[in-house]
Parts: structure tokens; sequence; C-alpha cells
């Protein structure tokens, strides 16, 4: 720490200074300047000695070091990596997704959704057990019975399981039941719920207060680890800003800024952070991409029925789309990582299957070109200034479509890929129409038409 003092300061006012650092058991180094002394306080525990900022003569008081660190990369420049279970979060380790939904509501809504997440390669399952709601008359979660159903769909999946603590003496309870302990955003700066979470044994997934500086994030995550816990998972979880478009803003930029200087693991949550069932997924892929360590999104078997936080948690199938969404995009982050879902050899059957699907794929992309070449055939029928969208047939194809018997897709599947075809074709009849009529202007202008396009008065 640097200690600024005044131009008039007296010696007396600089020796009373120095007698209180070291009073603190540290040491000053006095430059002498043209115009005024500084000195510099080097040690442990700095903080110790704020209070001479107030004393008289001192001008101010500037910190050189991070106030926070344990949490420091100085203090530890290999990342690391917390497990919870069997799976492990940071240090290189795969894109770990953690899902479940806000609250625990019923055995079957929880384990209905923890089959769900884990067919679709989620690895740790999430639920909110005592909810910290804004408002005391809403839904509270189901407590105690809570936590044992999500320990009950521990043991049927296998998924470890995080949720939520609110109160420092339910420590133990939770122990019992889950295998990480959640802080909430509301309860990121209660310092007695950090010290107690600290001395437990199990990891600690904490969320970035609404309102805090990454600072000050970090400080709360410094109370857990110099209470003894090492194992802090950090979770970037959306702040308070001016917008009120989304729940939250999203502050992405918090991820490569926590990963520059801490080693601790960083989850982003798209969920909370956006408050919008359409943004989960892309800030998902978007969080992954600067680098998060995992992300926890909030999935619910039937969202418009959820008892907590509903317009931001996903059905099964969204939830499916979104994983199908990172598996695509998981390479772009990391190359050369192993991903955590390479499937093994495929057995001669699925070879055999998948082979027959690439001959249909290749008939279907045949047909589909034949297809447009008709579409593009009828347009060149039409007069140049007439587009053809014939929304009545476009009507009829896809009510026919859609209406076919049996079979596995259902109709709004058909209806989907109908909507495709006919959106293609009509972009290929828009360009052969363009093209036409770029062919016809050149043509009126090779042979001396200017004036089709002169003065017409
Ligand atoms: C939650 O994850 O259920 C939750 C309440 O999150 P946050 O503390 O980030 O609002
Ligand atoms: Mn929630």
């Amino acid at each position: 720490m640097i200690i600024v003092m005044r131009t008039e300061a007296q010696q007396e006012q600089i020796d009373a200074v120095r007698k209180a650092v070291a009073d603190e058991g540290l040491e000053t180094y006095v430059m002498v300047g043209a115009e005024r002394i500084v000195m510099g306080v080097v040690g442990v525990g700095i903080e110790r000695v704020r209070h001479v900022e107030i004393m008289p003569g001192v001008e101010q008081c500037i910190r050189v070091s991070k106030p926070y660190k344990l949490a420091s990369a100085e203090h530890h420049p290999d990342r690391s990596s917390v497990r919870v279970g069997d799976v492990e979060i940071g240090a290189g380790a795969p894109l770990v997704v953690i899902a479940g939904p806000c609250a625990v509501e019923s055995r079957e809504q929880v384990l209905a959704t923890a089959r769900w997440v884990k067919r679709e390669g989620a690895t740790i399952m999430r639920g909110g057990a005592f909810k910290p709601r804004s408002s005391p008359y809403a839904f509270q979660g189901l407590g105690i019975e809570g936590l044992k159903l999500l320990a009950e769909a521990r043991e049927e999946t296998g998924l470890p399981v995080v949720s939520e603590i609110t109160d420092p003496s339910d420590v133990e309870v939770f122990e019992r039941y889950v295998d990480m302990l959640q802080v909430g955003a509301r309860n990121m700066a209660n310092f007695v719920l950090l010290k107690a979470v600290g001395q437990s044994r199990k990891p600690v997934l904490l969320k970035r207060g609404l309102s805090a500086t990454i600072e000050e994030w970090l400080m709360a995550a410094e109370y857990i680890l110099s209470s003894g816990n090492p194992n802090v998972v950090l979770c970037e979880r959306g702040i308070r800003t001016f917008e009120t478009a989304t729940r939250n803003t999203l502050d992405l930029s918090a991820v490569p800024v926590i990963r520059e200087r801490t080693h601790l693991p960083i989850m982003v949550d798209p969920s909370h952070g956006t408050g919008h069932r359409p943004l989960v997924r892309p800030l998902a892929v978007a969080g992954a991409a600067v680098g998060a360590d995992g992300i926890i999104i909030e999935v619910h078997p039937d969202p418009p029925m959820a008892r907590s936080d509903s317009e931001q948690s996903l059905s099964f199938p969204e939830f499916g789309d979104l994983m199908d969404d990172l598996r695509r995009h998981e390479y772009l982050r990391n190359p050369t990582a192993r991903s955590a879902y390479v499937p093994a050899e495929p057995p001669a059957e699925r070879r055999r299957l998948r082979a027959r699907i690439e001959d249909v794929d290749a008939r279907i992309a045949a047909l589909l070109e034949e297809r447009a070449e008709l579409s593009v055939a009828v347009q060149q029928t039409r007069a140049a200034d007439d587009h053809g969208h014939d929304v009545g047939r476009e009507r009829e194809l896809i009510e026919r479509a859609a209406h076919l018997e049996g079979g596995v897709l259902t109709a709004e599947e058909r209806e989907m890929v109908f909507g495709a075809i006919l959106r293609v074709s009509r972009s290929a009849q828009r360009r052969s129409a363009a093209d036409r009529e770029a062919a016809a202007a050149a043509a009126t202008t090779d042979s001396g038409g200017a004036s089709a396009s002169g003065p017409s008065q």
C-alpha cells in the first residue's frame, strides 16, 4: 500500500502514521520527494492499517495488490478444478452442464427432469428446495422434503445434485442430501452464510450478487476459501442494469475477467441471466464460447405450470435443442480437448442404419434439387412482374403434408419440413426472376435501347 502525505504534513504527523503502521506489525518505507513524502507499506494483512487514511496529514492511501489472496491467480497460477461427485469442473475439463428445475415441486417432476437431462448429457442436477423469492407470498420451496427428493433423483440417475442453501444452520442437513451447496445471488454478501459453507466439506457454487462488482464477488469467494473450503465455483447469473428488456444483464465479459484474475472455475447461468426462454439457448452457447467451464440451466417438464421462474424454464425438447447446439459448437472453444460427447464406436447395426440414412439423404438432396428446378420453371412461365406467391396453394400443400396419417413425424414436424421446402423454392424462384430481369435489362442496353429508360414524356 502507498500512503501519500499532504504537501503541508508536519513531521509529527508523519511519525504518527509510521507508528500506527508499526503498531500493527508492518513496516513503512519512506520516500522523500521535492513536494511531499510518500510511504510504502508491505506485509501480510495490509487491510489492518487502512485506518491511517483518515489520520491528520494523510492525503490518500492507494492499494497496490488485490484485496483477495486465496482466490487470486497470483496466489495459484494453475487453474483449479472442483469435483462434484465424479464430475470435474474447470482446469480444462469438458464443459459441464448443470440442469434441473428452478424449484423442486414433486417426486414426478424431479425424477422426470433428472432422467431427461441426464440422457441429453447434463452431468449434474439442480433444484431449489429453499427458495429465496422476491415475494413472501410466492412458493418458498419444499424445504428438507425437496432435498430428499433430490437425493432420490441422484440415487436413481447417478447425477450429483446442487441446491441453494439460505440458512447457515442448514449446512449439516444439506451435507446429508446434496453434493454441492449453492449460495444464491441474494446471499452473496451474507458473510455468516459464506463462513458457514466455508467450513463445509462440500463444494460451493457461488452466484454473483445482483449488484456486485467482480471484486466484491471475489471477496465473497475469499470468505469461503479463508474459512477452509478450497472448492469454490463462481457463477455469473446477470446483474442489475438500466435495461428492462431482459430480467438481468448477463455480464459475459465477467468470464474472461474472472479467468484472468482467479484460478477458480467459472460457470454461466443464462436462465436467470436473461429471464426469457428464447434467450437461454443463444446465451448458453455464448457462455461456452467465452470460456465458461460450465453452464447451469433451468428445465421443467411443463414450463407454463412451473411454480417459480416459469418464463425462463426450458421444456425438455428446448433443453435438447440447447444441448445439440452446445455439441455443435463445443469444438470452437477448445478444439483439441477431448469432448465429453464423443460416442463410443457404434455397433454394426447402427452403422448399417446410418448407411441407409446417408442413402436417403442423398435421395432427398436430389429430390430437393428436382423440386427447385420445377418451381423455377413454373416461375419462368409467369410474366416478369408476377411475383407468383400463391398463398392458398402453399397453405394447401402444408395442410396435405401435415395431415398424412401415421408415421413417426408429428403434424407440426412435417409442417416444419414443408415450410422450409417452400421457403427455399420461393428463394430459388425469386433469384431466377431477378436474373431474368437483369438479363432483359442487359439485352435492352446492348441493342442500343437506352431510349427504353430515357425520358418518356
Ligand atoms: C437459482 O438458481 O434458483 C436462483 C435463485 O438463482 P440466483 O440466486 O442467481 O437468483
Ligand atoms: Mn430460478
